[in-house]
Formats: C-alpha cells, sequence, structure tokens
C-alpha cells in the first residue's frame, strides 16, 4: 500500500521481502469500513471486490452478534471477507503497475542512516542506497530491532492454533459437538471452509516462542482438551498458530527510517484489525513522505505520522485488550460480556464500538474548531459523481461550496471542485490526500493558513 502511494507521487520504490514466495496459510481477513474506503479512494475497490464476500457490518466486537445500529455513516457499511494472500497480492500487482519494483528473496540484515539517506546491507553483502527506509516488516521487525525503539507491552498470556482440514466424522455429528461448546468457549470454533474443508481453531496447550507451525498432533490434543473429541480430523491444508501479545513501538520514526503496520504495533486478531490499521498507517504516511522528499513538505509534517497514527494504535491495542478480557470463561469476565451485550441494545454504544472496530470514527488532533475537523469525510455526492472518485491521484482536493475560493500556487498538489451542490453540511473543506478534513470555512485567508500547514508554501 505504501509502495503505491508513493508511486502515485512520482517516489521511486524499493520493496525487498525476505520471502522468495508469497504467503500460503489463507486466513481469511475481513477489510472494515475504512480500508475500503481507501481503496474506493484509489479506484481500487472495483478490483478487490470480486475477490471477497461482502457481509454485514456489525457482531465485531468480542463477537457479540449484535447487527449493525442504522446510521452507520458510509457508502461502504460492510465487511469484506477476503483471503490475506489474495489482498497481499492484489496490492502487490497494483504497486507494481504504478511502478514500484519488488525483489523477493532479500533480507535486510543491517543499515546505517546519514543527513542525506540509508544504506541498507542485504544478508548476501549487497548493499542498497536510499533516501529513506521503511521498515514495514512485521510483529519480529529486524528494522525496529537495530533502530533500538522499545517495544514495550504485555507478552502473549494465550496462544491459539488455528488451520485448515478435514474432519472424519459426518457434518451433522460436528454441528451439534461444536454448538454446544461454543456456548462458553469463545477462543473455539470448527466450521466448514470449502468442500469437506474446516477451518479449526482452538486454545494452544500454553505459550510457546516457536516460529515453526504447530502439527496436526497438536490439534488433536487440544481438541480432546476442549471439546473431548478430535473430530477424526486429517489432511490438513495449513496450520498456524497465534498468541495474544500486546506491544506498541516507543516510535514510529527516528531520522530517516520509518515503521509502519506489525512492525508498530501489534495485538490480538479479535475484531480482525491488525491488516486494517496497517493500511491506514501506510495511507497516512505515503503523500506525507513523498512530499518530504519532493522538498515541498511543511517542516513538521512528516512527525504528524506518528503524532497522528500511534494514539489510533494505543486506541485498537486497548479495545483488543478489552475484547480478549471479554472472550475468558471465568464467570466474572462472562458477566461482563452479558452485561456489555444488553448495553449494546442501545444504539449508540452499539454504534461506538462499531467506530472503533471499523475506523471509521477516528478524529485526528487538528486543534480547536467544528467536530468534522480531523475526521475523514464520508463519499458525498458532487456534481461529477462520487467525491472518493476525484481522490485516485492522492493529491489534496478543495471542495469549495463558496465557488470563489482558489488554491493559487498549490494547484501541483491541491484540486479544486467549486460545486455549490455537494452534499456538505459545510460551507468549503479542504481534504487532505487521505480524506482527512483539514480546514472548514469560506475565507480565502483562512484557508491560505491551512494551505501552508499542509501543503507547504506556494510553488510560485
Ligand atoms: C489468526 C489471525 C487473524 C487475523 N485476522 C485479521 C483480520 O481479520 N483483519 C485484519 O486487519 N488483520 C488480521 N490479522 C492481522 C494481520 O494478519 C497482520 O496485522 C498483518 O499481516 C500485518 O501486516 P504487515 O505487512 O505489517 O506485516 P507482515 O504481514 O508480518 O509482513 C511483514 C513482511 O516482512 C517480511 N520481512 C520480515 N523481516 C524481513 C527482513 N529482515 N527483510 C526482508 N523482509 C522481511 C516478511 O517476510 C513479511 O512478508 C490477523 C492475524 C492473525 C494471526
Amino acid at each position: 500500500m505504501l509502495a503505491a502511494e508513493l508511486r502515485l507521487h512520482d517516489v521511486r520504490v524499493l520493496v525487498v521481502e525476505k520471502q522468495t514466495e508469497p504467503a500460503s496459510a489463507v486466513r481469511i481477513v475481513g477489510l472494515h469500513i475504512r480500508s475500503l474506503e481507501l481503496m474506493a479512494m484509489r479506484g481500487l475497490l472495483e478490483r478487490i471486490l470480486p475477490h471477497g464476500r461482502k457481509r454485514p457490518a456489525g457482531a465485531y466486537f468480542a463477537a457479540i452478534a449484535k447487527p449493525a445500529p442504522p446510521g452507520l455513516d458510509s457508502r461502504y457499511a460492510y465487511l469484506l471477507g477476503i483471503p490475506q494472500p489474495v489482498i497481499e497480492r492484489l496490492l502487490e500487482e497494483h504497486a507494481i503497475e504504478q511502478g514500484a519494483q519488488v525483489r523477493r528473496g532479500c533480507v535486510v540484515a543491517g543499515f546505517e542512516q546519514d543527513d542525506e539517506g540509508v544504506t541498507v546491507e542485504l544478508a548476501d553483502g549487497e548493499r542498497l542506497r536510499s533516501r529513506y527506509l521503511v521498515g514495514c516488516d512485521g510483529a519480529r521487525s529486524t528494522v525496529r530491532k537495530l533502530l533500538g525503539v522499545g517495544f514495550p507491552g504485555e507478552p502473549a498470556r494465550t496462544e491459539s492454533l488455528m488451520g485448515e482440514m478435514e474432519v472424519g466424522v459426518p457434518p451433522e455429528e460436528v454441528a451439534v459437538t461444536v454448538a454446544a461448546i461454543r456456548e462458553t468457549h469463545q477462543r473455539f470454533w470448527l466450521r466448514p471452509a470449502g468442500v469437506g474443508v474446516y477451518s479449526v481453531l482452538v486454545p494452544a496447550a500454553g505459550v510457546s516462542d516457536r516460529a515453526e507451525p504447530p502439527t496436526l498432533e497438536d490439534f488433536k490434543q487440544q481438541l480432546h482438551a476442549v471439546v473431548g473429541t478430535d473430530f477424526g480430523v486429517h489432511s490438513p491444508r495449513w496450520l498456524s498458530r497465534f498468541g495474544d501479545a500486546t506491544r506498541l513501538a516507543d516510535s514510529y520514526r527516528v531520522g530517516r527510517v520509518l515503521l509502519a503496520g506489525d512492525a508498530a504495533h501489534i495485538h490480538p486478531p479479535i475484531g480482525g484489525q491488525g491488516l486494517n490499521l496497517g493500511v491506514q498507517d501506510a495511507f497516512n504516511l505515503g503523500w506525507k513522505l513523498a512530499a518530504q522528499i519532493h522538498g515541498w513538505a511543511p517542516e513538521t509534517l512528516l512527525d504528524t505520522y506518528q503524532t497522528e497514527r500511534r494514539p489510533v494504535a494505543e486506541a485498537v491495542l486497548d479495545n483488543t485488550r478489552a475484547q480478549t478480557e471479554l472472550l475468558s470463561t471465568e464467570p466474572g469476565a462472562q458477566a461482563v460480556r452479558r452485561l456489555l451485550t444488553e448495553l449494546m441494545d442501545f444504539d449508540e454504544v452499539n454504534l461506538h464500538l462499531l467506530e472503533k472496530i471499523t475506523a471509521i470514527g477516528i478524529r485526528y488532533d487538528f486543534g480547536a474548531g467544528p467536530d468534522l475537523l480531523g475526521r475523514r469525510l464520508r463519499d458525498i455526492d458532487v456534481k461529477q459523481g462520487h467525491l472518493y472518485d476525484l481522490l485516485h491521484r492522492g493529491r489534496g482536493l478543495l471542495l469549495d461550496r463558496t465557488e470563489r475560493l482558489t488554491v493559487d500556487g498549490r494547484s501541483d498538489r491541491v484540486d479544486h471542485l467549486a460545486d455549490s451542490t455537494a452534499a456538505l453540511d459545510a460551507p468549503s473543506v479542504l481534504l487532505r490526500p487521505d480524506g482527512h478534513v483539514a480546514w472548514i470555512g469560506d475565507d480565502q485567508q483562512g484557508l491560505d493558513d491551512h494551505l501552508s500547514r499542509w501543503f507547504g508554501k506556494p510553488a510560485h
């Protein structure tokens, strides 16, 4: 995502990836509303939709089965279930089409930075030189470790086994046993995942430090321990394990080196937020890093990546901590879960939790102003059609209902749409390339100040 965003601004990008082949574990991830909106903003949604399954929004928080209340404020108010390898492939193809170079089988082993750039050393001794380096290298990030950036938080308390396999008993027998166990065990499922194949989730025996995948024997043992039978599981397609460690990088940037995605934050997968959070980090960072590289970035712009995104990750870590407690089989936790389930009958409570998980409730702190300031603008109707269709090039946009404002001097970075009919409850708004509202008003002076704040000095 970051590579494609940088390419939109003509920045030369090299992605180095240690795996020679794309990952094969067919973990289904859910793209939540804000990620779907980002894809729509770049014209990618049409490409992604045929590969996923639309599901109704709702029932995300601790998997409490409440449908979404009315009033979800988005044109894309659903969840798109899509295998992670597929979304990774689509984003990789998109980045390559945009001109990014991807080199597989390259392991980053070290780097040094100076005033002009970063020299990266690969495991085979090859050296690469770039102006910036972004570590999008996952939870065990080499880049983060080499930077010496702390990754404080809580180690894993529990681990789960997850995989796909066949079962040796009839589907009716599976359904009855599973339903009974699911009444109290939230960290267990065994459900159809294609013809003759079941997706299995079961708590692991304990927390291990092993990076290698579990065995079918581990699954059998744990199914026996939790359910009392192993359903005769056999012929695994893939097996994996994950823990509930929760950690946040102390810093997202040290000089010319930045962190994004799981390299910057990890948390339990409950609510399906990790990939979404990382994609949204990239969307926040791309245009800022491009501006820095092209030399028009205001002095503090690149640092707003951390000031905006780290609190968002902090909030996600917190909601996953809360959700994890609600999955416990302890009587106290189950009582809190019942209470929250009751509270979610209040639409406002339900909506609040939904906006957290789907990331449409985010408001960056841009200073005092109307509630919309710092929030994302939904995909409203404008005279040409949908607003998000006008953001494909990743530029700023002045949506000018007064039809008398101007972006003169910055028209190389900011588009201007004069449209008194736009379905907007504000005189005019300035949108950043990530679709967040950077200014609301109707006066040229106020606009100019905010153009300077976000898009730097005029070109002439
Ligand atoms: C069971 C489970 C279910 C999940 N469900 C969801 C969900 O529904 N929704 C959701 O949003 N998220 C979900 N997640 C989280 C999601 O999978 C991760 O947050 C996401 O993969 C993080 O992406 P990333 O690119 O930051 O890191 P990664 O996916 O870890 O990618 C990092 C890449 O860097 C490469 N790399 C590492 N070190 C080096 C090096 N030194 N040199 C070169 N390359 C290197 C790795 O090979 C890897 O390809 C789930 C996670 C789990 C475990």
